[in-house]
Order: structure tokens, then sequence, then C-alpha cells
């Protein structure tokens, strides 16, 4: 495959997607998509963001007729005509195309095959059951009992299985629900990566459980005013690179990112607690993360289906390359909490540098992902996807998951969920029928590892940050991964960037090299 090397940050020196009049068809139909789900994706930001809530059914219905629309335009068989015959002449050598054209033809070829491979009466039945599955979710959570839950759950993991023959594979169903998220990483591959990481990181956690270092959190707790942390935050993001005339910052129930066809209009939301502030300081980082490759991505992809992230595991990478490898580093923290501290000097010590570094690193095996450290997070996704792949394999049944959720719980983190609620009816993604999806967390956090450590063969990404300088890192992930968009697959863009497939040995020495220091333990 050809190279071609871009600079800067809005680089506009190629010229169109391209000039191939066959692929200059397809954009016009691309367009009239993108278009049209970046219109239905601002009534999704409003709904977030500004919508009283008497306005729910007038938003869902508007919603629903947008996506008939959208479906009927999605599976144009003008498109299916126009992709065999541009493939047909890419087999037979009569055309030669860059990567960014054979990275688009690709990925038309994905969204179409996606949207017409499901018949119209199991894509109806999938939806109707994964919004009686979280009606049934939400209660069983409520009421802690899971049997509200498994007759819902095993109708929902039987349509998964019909799904993924829909879809298609080679080698596993699981294959085929994995690639929506992580297009061309495998099963056998994924366990090959989680096995490995699980055994290296349950060792790790015993040592820094035995050592005698404890952490004390109170600096993190008190009383800080909300306005001030907002003000914080928004010298904070603009530091990171986040434009604010191509984005806005509002606050959510659930923090999130958004964008509408392009790098020119990314949207990030932020949720504050007034009484702890470290969270919305990591969440803030954390979604500015992903807003940063949304809007690096190459003007010339605007409105086009190359636009936005490649994989949900790459874009985790990113953001928490920015929320963990800088958000809560040292480096780090010697630039911002002189900062932080002169926006708070009544709640925080001038001398509170290392107490808020370690408070903010603290490492507890807890009961619910969301709230896990580094060293920890990935046995919680673990735990998930060993046991979504034996529900499609049917290695386990629905009625088993309480129990084996707490035996897989005691056996890698070493506690145990008292009730279900804690433990797993303590995620909404399984009601929504989407399996294949946990495993992009922690890909994120081994992406994300892997790219801090070629950023440092190249830049002192320590000596930088120290200086209050992010720049040249956010320019070096423009460089080698954002201005891309979709064209290369996270298997290419791992092996393009680092040399190499995707390891997770860089992450396993990251986490040893920190945590060892902190808690005084030799590895
Ligand atoms: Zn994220």
């Amino acid at each position: 495959m050809g190279i071609i090397i871009l600079s800067g940050r809005y680089n506009n020196a190629m010229g169109n997607i391209s000039r191939n009049p066959k692929i200059q068809k397809l954009l016009t139909f691309d367009r009239q998509l993108v278009d049209l789900s970046g219109a239905m994706t601002v009534l999704s930001w409003d709904q977030e963001v500004n919508m009283p809530k008497e306005g729910v059914e007038l938003r869902a219905n508007q919603l629903a007729t947008l996506a008939g629309i959208l479906h009927e335009h999605q599976v144009n068989p003008k498109i299916g005509e126009l992709l065999t015959d541009i493939e047909g002449e890419l087999a037979s050598d009569a055309v030669e195309l860059s990567d960014v054209e054979r990275g688009y033809i690709r990925q038309i070829r994905r969204d179409f095959d996606q949207a017409t491979k499901l018949p119209q009466v199991f894509v109806e039945d999938l939806a109707l059951a994964t919004s009686k599955g979280q009606q049934a979710w939400q209660q069983a959570r409520s009421e802690n009992s899971f049997s509200l839950f498994t007759p819902h759950l095993e109708r929902i993991v039987a349509l998964t299985k019909s799904k993924a023959e829909y879809l298609g594979y080679v080698d596993s169903p699981y294959d085929a629900l994995l690639d929506q998220f992580e297009p061309g990483l495998t099963e056998s591959e994924l366990l090959r990566i989680f096995n490995s990481l699980r055994e290296a990181t349950v060792k790790i956690l015993e040592k820094l459980q035995a050592s005698n270092v404890t952490v004390n959190e109170d600096i993190l707790h008190g009383e800080f005013p909300v306005a001030t942390q907002e003000m914080f935050a928004r010298e904070l993001v603009g530091w990171l690179g986040y434009n604010l005339d191509a984005g806005r910052q509002d606050l959510s129930a659930h923090p999130f990112t958004i964008s509408f066809g392009g790098g020119r209009d990314v949207r990030i939301t932020t949720r504050v607690k007034h009484d702890q502030i470290d969270y919305a300081m990591g969440s803030t980082i954390h979604e500015t993360g992903h807003a940063v490759y949304e809007q690096q991505v190459q003007a010339e992809f605007d409105r086009s289906s190359l636009a936005g992230g490649v994989s949900l595991g790459i874009h985790e990478s990113q953001s928490r390359y920015f929320e963990n490898q800088i958000g809560r580093s040292l480096p780090f923290w010697r630039f911002w909490y002189p900062k932080l501290q002169s926006y708070f000097s009544d709640q925080l010590p001038t001398d509170g540098l290392m107490d808020y570094y370690r408070a903010i690193n603290k490492v507890t095996p807890s009961l619910i992902r969301t709230g896990a450290d580094e060293v920890t997070y990935n046995l919680h996704i673990i735990l998930r996807f060993e046991i979504e792949r034996a529900l499609i394999k049917g290695e386990v049944q629905v009625a088993d998951l309480p129990d084996l959720w707490r035996a897989k719980m005691k056996e890698y983190l070493g506690v145990e969920p008292e009730t279900d609620k804690d433990g797993v009816l303590q995620d909404v993604h399984w009601s929504h029928g989407t399996f294949g999806y946990f495993p992009t967390y922690t890909l994120g956090n081994l992406y994300a590892a892997q790219f801090a450590q070629k950023i440092r063969e190249q830049l002192d990404v320590d000596a930088l940050l120290e200086a209050g300088e992010f720049d040249a890192i956010r320019l070096w992930l423009n460089e080698n991964i954002h201005q891309w968009g979709k064209v290369y697959y996270p298997v290419e863009l791992v092996q393009r960037v680092t040399g190499e497939s995707l390891n997770p040995d860089y992450f396993i020495s990251y986490i040893k090299q920190k945590y060892g220091e902190m808690y005084g333990v030799e590895f």
C-alpha cells in the first residue's frame, strides 16, 4: 500500500477524497447519508442536553421517522451496484487507487453490508426485545432481582446469535459481533491477548495489595464550587487542544462526545460533583481525548463516511491516553497542580501535589467497573468478555450468570458482590443487545500504552508536560493517528504506527513501572 505523508492540522494537500468518477458518485450518495444521520445526531444531542422531560415522546417519533428515511437511503441498490462495479475493477487491477480511496470503498461496503444483511423483520424483533429488555433490566436492578431480567436476556442472546449468522463470519459467531465495533479483530486473537493480560494483572495486583504503602484520598473530597470547576476545566481543555470554535461543552447526566458528520462540530459534555474534585476532571480529560481525535480528522473527510474515529477501541485509546497516560501522570500534575490549587486555594494545600497524585491513582479492587482504577479496570472487562463469549457459544445459560459473575470476581479481583445490583446487573450493555462491545474498553488501554511507548521514543513527553507543553504531543497524534479517520483498520493502524501488532506487554510494563514506584513494590 502506498503511503501519503501529510503534516499540519488541517491539511488540504490531498485534494478531494478521489477524482475517480465512480467514487465521486458514491460520495454523492454518501453525503446524503452523512447529512441525514448528522441531523439525527443533533436531535439526540439536544435530547441529552436541552430537552424538557415532557418532550420525550415527540422526540422519539421524530427520530424514528428519520431512522426510517435514513434506512431507505442506506439500502439503495444503486450503492450496491456501484460498489460491485468498483470492486470488480480493483480486483482486475484496472485502476490504481490510493490508501484513502481503498479505505473509502471498504468503509462504504462495510456500512452497506451492515444495513442490508439484517432482514427488516429481524431488525424490528431485535428492537422490540431490547426495548423490553432495557425496561426489565432497570426494574431487575432497582428490585435487585436478576430473575426479572432472565427471560428477556435469554431472548436477546438468542436473537444476537441469529444476528451473527446474518452478518456472517469465518471461525466463530463472536467474530461477527466483535467486528461491528473493532473491524478486523477476532475472538481467538482477543482470547490470546486477554489471557496473558489477566494472568499478569492478577499477579501485579497481589503484590500491590501486599505493599505497606497506604493511600489517603481525603484531598479529593470537600466543597468545590461547580462554577470554579467549570472555569478550570475550560482552561484545561483548551490546553489539550480542543478547539471551542469547532465544539462546545455542556453538562449532562452521563458525559459523552458527539459529532455531526465531520470534525468541524464536535461537542463534549461533563458531569460535575460539587464534593469531589477529581471526578469532573477525569471525565473531562477523557471526553477531550475523544473530541480532539474527531476534530483532527482531516477536513477533507467532512461529510463522508471516512470522518470520525475508525473503531471504538482506537477511539477509547485516545480518550484513555489523555485521561490516564497524560492526565494521571506526575509530570502533568507538576505543571497543573499549582494552577488547580490557585483556583481552589481554600480547599487544596500548596504542598499537596504528591498527595493529590497518589489519591487519583489509588488502586483498590472494587465491585463497580465504572469507578475502577487503571490496574483493576481490565479485569472487569475480561470477566465480561469471558461471560458473553460463553453465552454466545452456548457454554453457559443466562440463569447461571449471577453465580458465575461472583466466582470470577472472587478469582480475579478478590472481592464478591453481595447483591446482583452490584454484580451482573450493573451495566446496561447486554440489555441493549450489545455483545462484543465491552472488549473495546480494554483494547483502548492496550493501544494507548503501545502508542505511548512509541511517542516516548520520539518526544521527551515528561519534560514537555512539566513545561506545560502539549502541542507537540497532540500534533504527533494528529500526524500518526487522527488525520486518517477511518482509512486504516485498527490492526493496520497499530502496525503502521508502532511497527508491530497489538501487544499487551506495553500496558503491563507501564503499570508495573508506575504502580511499582508508587507502592514501593519491585516487579
Ligand atoms: Zn470513552
